[in-house]
């Protein structure tokens, strides 16, 4: 008797589910931008590193560079955010990009932290690669804003998740040491931000054996598939989409 009511209230659920299920799908698709660090050339401009800052900080040193693969970092950034467009593309996600090129001067942190609140985003990923004078550092770490009245007080307990989701799945995907969590008071494009907002550092250029696998097809596509994974499981939706 119980099982067979029990039964009848899980089928009556389904039943009940399937409208939902369908409005869900014709809601607004939820926006993702995705933010690849630096461009061909620095910004040695400066900007206020929040709203109302007199403290300011150069737009942008320019990035690290494999060495061994000789590669820019703006460069393995872009590859990446372009391997993982389609992947949350196909998951059901809407993409918005702050460049699809490596071509001009760096546009700045408050820029990009404007894409991001311009569109409404569900999650602001700013993808770098690390860099260190010691070759011995590697490893994968994770950024978000510490908290700040004012500036990061409505956007860091979800930049926070963000990061721990977002973290463990691309350790996982890449297999590269795991260096945790950084909070960081210090990023402007972290402190301009109205959306949830982390920065993840995928590995060393300067460290030969990470470079030469970030170099790779194959590992740029791990960088990407736990980046979806990660964003996927922060948004509430299946990471089992990322394929
Ligand atoms: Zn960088």
């Amino acid at each position: 008797m119980r099982s067979s009511a029990l039964g009848l209230l899980a089928l009556a659920a389904l039943l009940v589910g399937l409208p939902a299920a369908e409005a869900v799908t014709s809601a607004p698709l939820p926006v993702v931008v995705l933010d690849p660090g630096h461009d061909l050339r620095a910004n040695p401009a400066t900007e206020p590193i929040g709203p109302g800052s007199a403290t300011r900080k150069i737009k942008d040193g320019g990035g690290t560079h494999g060495v061994v693969s000789g590669l820019r970092e703006a460069d393995l950034n872009l590859r990446i955010a372009l391997r993982l467009r389609p992947l949350l593309e196909r998951a059901g996600i809407r993409v918005v990009m702050t460049r699809t090129k490596t071509a001009g001067t760096s546009i700045g942190n408050i820029a990009r932290a404007r894409i991001a609140n311009r569109a409404h985003a569900g999650l602001f990923l700013r993808i770098h690669a690390d860099g260190s004078t010691d070759p011995r550092a590697r490893g994968t770490h994770t950024l978000y804003p510490a908290l700040h009245a004012r500036w990061t007080d409505d956007v860091y307990s979800a930049s926070r998740r963000a990061a721990t989701l977002v973290q463990s799945e691309l350790v996982r995907a890449l297999g590269f040491p795991d260096r945790g969590l950084q909070e960081r008071p210090d990023y402007t494009g972290f402190n301009w931000a109205d959306v949830p907002v982390i920065l993840v550092e995928v590995g060393f250029m300067t460290n030969p054996a990470e470079d030469r696998l970030l170099a790779t097809p194959a590992y740029e596509g791990r960088a990407a598939l736990g980046l979806c994974r990660g964003t996927m499981r922060f948004l509430g939706r299946p990471a089992s989409r990322c394929r």
